[in-house]
């Protein structure tokens, strides 16, 4: 497929979000709340939400979790708040399906790991149960296959069958196969029990980069099920989110991937929101959907000693993130705009002027004045202790105007 071009997939709906074809790339991201919770897992749910995560995931492992399902949709329809809820199961998710009828109703869709559900097991057919329940409930499943919990009948079988091939594979890359024969042998055992071809996405997570792409490159090749990209277990910090983008840019450059996840670990009391940001960096970057205005900002050096420069730069792309909500409603169009912040008259002026609106603060030794640049022109030169105040006075007038008058 050439780069660039997007894989052409099947369009699943999932609670009024649609995921493949053209369609735009899905953010979506999980709770990390107990579900039987429902006031925690209601909070950060609408804290996902309100982040710009499309979907979001709870786990549903217990019988209080099954049963606090329900009461988390309502309190946050009650809340308005109308973003589709994924249950993620495994192994008891057919008990749960069935003896919680109003969980099965509440979620949007269900996650299936075909590596803890018996699937194939004559007497024990629980990933059948789990596809009925979604024939029933009109409901789309994700087959989610991960390596963590890779169906060991599956792999024991692919691996007797390479050592007995004239020409063996090593385990790894058999590992890598089973990942993706999983996912489609129980994607065509759904179709088989009756779920429509357009109710299934696909998704086969890896903790590697390089094994992300084999897997994912194999996989599209494999149909056209709409693809759940992520980094299983992509880990803490900038080492999370720098395996991620790497795993996704490659993918979703090749035009793979119907939505995303970044499977970041949040630092203890970190914030949950950070996957979602972390996503919507990575579709926006490679230009592939925008969610909120870009700051541009040079990365500062000798020539600005001051902290000044990168607490500007830190208030106003927190201030366009923070007016965002608002913005998006009232100025379509608002999320393309590009801001810049640069630290002195090196590259100041010029990157400026290549952004809708930017701001050039003065260096070491130049004179203590920052001209504001609006649509490639000078605009005004901001001087005195208010400059932050100014320029945000400045981006307000420019948006309203640019993009539509706020309603009084
Ligand atoms: S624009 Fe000026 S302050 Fe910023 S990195 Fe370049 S030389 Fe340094």
């Amino acid at each position: 497929m050439p780069v660039g071009e997007r894989r052409k997939s099947a369009i699943v709906e999932v609670g009024g979000v649609k995921i493949g074809g053209l369609h735009p790339i899905v953010v979506q991201s999980m709770t990390n709340t107990d579900t039987a919770d429902v006031a925690a897992t209601v909070n950060q749910v609408m804290d996902l939400a309100r982040a710009g995560s499309e979907l979001v995931r709870v786990t549903v492992n217990t019988e209080d979790a099954a049963a606090a399902v329900p009461r988390i949709a309502d309190a946050l329809d009650k809340f308005g708040v109308r973003v589709p809820l994924v249950g993620d199961f495994h192994y008891n998710g057919h008990i749960l399906l069935r003896k919680y009828p109003a969980c099965a109703r509440a979620l949007a869709k269900y996650r299936i790991n075909p590596g803890n559900v018996n699937i194939g097991k004559k007497h024990d057919d629980n990933f059948r149960t789990m596809i009925e329940a979604a024939i029933e409930y009109h409901r789309p499943v994700r087959i989610g296959v991960n390596w963590g919990s890779l169906d060991q009948a599956l792999l024991t079988r692919l691996m007797d069958e390479n050592a007995a091939s004239p020409r063996p594979l090593d385990a790894s890359a058999v590992t890598m196969k089973a990942l993706v024969v999983s996912a489609i042998e129980s994607a065509r055992a759904a179709e088989q029990y009756g779920l429509p071809h357009d109710r299934i996405i696909l998704s086969a997570k890896v903790s590697g980069v390089q094994d992300l792409v084999s897997v994912y490159r194999a996989l599209a090749a494999e149909g056209d099920y709409p693809l759940h990209v992520g980094l299983t277990e992509a880990g803490l910090g900038s080492k999370g989110i720098v395996a991620t983008t790497a795993g996704l840019a490659i993918l979703l450059q090749e035009g793979i991937g119907d939505t995303i996840r970044a499977s970041l670990t949040p630092l203890p009391n970190g914030d949950r929101t950070e996957e979602v940001i972390v996503c919507q960096q990575i579709l926006q970057a490679l230009g592939l959907r925008s969610f909120t205005p870009q700051v541009t900002a040079c990365p500062g050096c000798g020539r600005t000693t001051s902290t000044f420069f990168q607490e500007m730069a830190d208030q106003i792309q927190t201030y366009l993130r923070e007016r965002m909500p608002v913005w998006k409603e009232r100025h379509p169009g608002v999320e393309e705009m590009r801001v810049a912040v640069m630290g002195c008259i090196v590259n100041g002026p010029g990157e400026s002027k290549h952004a809708n609106i930017g701001i050039s603060l003065p260096g070491t030794f130049e004179e203590p004045k920052a001209p504001v640049f609006v649509d490639g022109r000078l605009l005004k030169t901001l001087k005195g202790d208010r400059i932050v105040e100014e320029f945000i006075a400045i981006l307000d007038e420019y948006v309203a105007a640019r993009y539509g008058a706020e309603p009084a």
